[in-house]
């Protein structure tokens, strides 16, 4: 049986899901319009479902990996297993008032009416704080609510806050924080175990990469310790001798987040003729 792997139809996790299943070598067909693909080289099919149909699918095994925003899969309370963060579609589910309104904490809740499309997140985060509040459940365009009347403050998705900002609203409390994940159904892990860990490895390999460049550049042959040091590396950095007298490559990888620190670093000890090259896999 293949493994049924279920992935938004359209909407903002759409693209990177196709690219991520892509860059594990899962390449899907003719993806205009269909509800289903098949995927050639892996024994894979790809569903297409709306987003908020995708947790209950997952539970009832319909699919038996998802793609998903971890904010969908708690708002539904699915019964499922998260297995890695994906690292895309970050976002947080928060509590924004116009930027008038004078917030102190969670008691500033208390008796308002928040607009949101995540009912039960809110539920759950007034409950916590013991707070008693009029919830409004609207299914999109909730950060113009305030502007028309019908609630005092949103509760919803902001990434760049950009949103909030054009609607006079400001971000006062998160709630949760949220990035796309890989979930599973709970019997699908135990009964296609072997597919489901090949593609979990594949993923890993291929989010590793893509946190890390390959670097390498030229440099004195007295240097070479001192760059070495500088670099964190994967085991240790590999010296070729350059054919001019006294000088050396050297090849490493380096972490992105560490990437400039280590440029200047690099440069500072005589580093030359610095390249940086993206990695497509770091098999783990
Ligand atoms: P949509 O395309 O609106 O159906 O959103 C799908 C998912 O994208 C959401 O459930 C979130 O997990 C994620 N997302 C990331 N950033 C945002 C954002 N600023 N607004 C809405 N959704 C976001």
């Amino acid at each position: 049986m293949p493994l049924k792997i279920a992935i938004q139809k359209s909407g903002r996790l759409y693209d990177d899901s196709i690219s991520l299943l892509n860059d594990c070598g899962l390449k899907v067909d003719n993806l205009k319009d269909q509800l289903k693909a098949k995927v050639r080289r892996f024994d894979a099919e790809i569903l297409f479902l709306r987003n908020s149909d995708i947790p209950k699918y997952l539970e009832d095994g319909v699919a038996d990996l998802a793609i998903i925003g971890e904010n969908t899969l708690i708002e539904k309370g699915a019964n499922v297993e998260t297995l890695l963060n994906l690292g895309f579609s970050k976002c947080r589910l928060s509590i924004a008032f116009p930027k008038e309104f004078n917030y102190k904490g969670p008691e500033s809740l208390a008796g308002k009416r928040i607009a949101t499309s995540y009912p039960n997140t809110l539920t759950s985060f007034l409950k916590k704080h013991g707070i008693d509040a009029d919830i409004h459940q609207i299914s999109g365009s909730v950060e113009i609510a305030p502007n028309i009347g019908l609630a005092d403050a949103v509760c919803d998705l902001v990434s760049s806050g950009s949103t909030l900002f054009q609607n006079g609203l400001e971000e006062c409390e998160v709630v949760l924080r949220s990035q796309a994940c890989l979930a599973a159904n709970r019997k699908s892990i135990t009964e296609k175990s072997a597919l489901i860990t090949e593609l979990t490895s594949r993923i890993k390999s291929v989010l590793k990469a893509r946190k890390n460049r390959y670097i390498l550049f030229n440099i004195p042959n007295e240097k070479v310790e001192e760059a070495s040091s500088i670099l964190p590396v994967l085991k240790s950095p590999t010296v070729l001798p350059l054919m001019e007298e006294g000088w050396s490559s050297l090849h490493s990888v380096i972490n992105e987040d560490d990437f400039w620190d280590v440029i200047n670093q690099l440069k500072a000890c005589g580093a030359q003729g610095i390249l940086v090259i993206p990695i497509e896999k770091m098999v783990i």
